[in-house]
């Protein structure tokens, strides 16, 4: 199969990490990052950092410095894009837009793959169901996380919304736009490849569609969690151009 080069027109190549960073085509032209001045704000205020040995601060340092070994490290995969990094630097920096980029890196120097696993059957998953579900394979851990209470919050939520006088949660993709997307912009196509990478590698372990299902309290069947799966979206119609 041919790979591809999942950088070649959207993230040039700079001379350092930074100037990579500053072209790729998902950091905007007024990207703060040259303006960082380490005062840690982002830290302060990522989730991740709170529960992780992951450090937005110390990510820009790095990146700043040219360290490429910021590639190899395993907490570069402990965020999960909530921006709040963002939202609080007063420099307008964003170590989310970093991050992005340098697992883009990452990918295609074969680094970290096997954290892509859990991340390539999604594409398929919203472009199937819309974007208003929790991935089946997502269900049981985040049960086991979040706990019983979770769960019965998602079993009541129709209930709940009825009665506040809202509609359904789903938004699944009756006309096929998440899907067209997806096409368009090559996702699957990548998908493909990293899949192929990531057997090549040998570094896959293999995702057990209901691995954490055992862990949700009650019944183990994610539909009965999963409960905005039959609904239907009354809202507007989505604007196709
Ligand atoms: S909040 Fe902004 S300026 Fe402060 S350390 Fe983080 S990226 Fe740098
Ligand atoms: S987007 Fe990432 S780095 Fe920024 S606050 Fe959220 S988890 Fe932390």
């Amino acid at each position: 199969m041919t790979l591809i080069q999942i950088d070649e027109y959207d993230t040039p190549a700079g001379k350092s990490l930074a100037e990579t960073i500053k072209a790729s085509i998902r950091t905007p032209d007024s990207l703060g990052l040259d303006r960082c001045i380490q005062c840690g704000a982002c830290t302060a205020s990522c989730p991740a950092a709170r529960f992780t040995a992951y450090n937005p601060r110390l990510l820009v340092k790095r990146v700043l410095e040219n360290d490429r070994g910021v590639l190899e490290d395993e907490t570069l995969w402990n965020c999960f894009y909530c921006y709040t990094c963002q939202l609080r630097c007063p420099r307008n920096n964003s170590p989310a837009k970093l991050v992005q980029v340098l697992r883009q890196l990452a990918l295609n120097e074969g680094i970290g793959l096997e954290n892509m696993e859990h991340f390539l059957g999604l594409g398929e998953f919203f472009a199937a169901h819309g974007i208003s579900q929790v991935p089946e394979h997502y269900l049981g851990k985040m049960a086991e996380a979040l706990g019983s209470s979770w769960v019965e919050f998602k079993r009541d939520l129709p209930a709940i919304r009825a009665e506040l006088g809202l509609g359904s949660l789903d938004i699944r993709d009756e006309r096929k736009e998440i899907r067209s997307i997806l096409e368009g912009t090559g996702h699957f196509e990548r998908a493909e490849s990293l899949r192929a990478r990531l057997k090549e590698s040998g570094a896959s372990e293999g995702i057990e569609e209901n691995k954490f299902l055992n862990a949700i309290p009650g019944k183990n069947k994610s539909e009965d969690i999963n409960l905005e799966k039959n609904g239907r979206y009354s809202g507007p119609e989505a604007l196709i151009v």
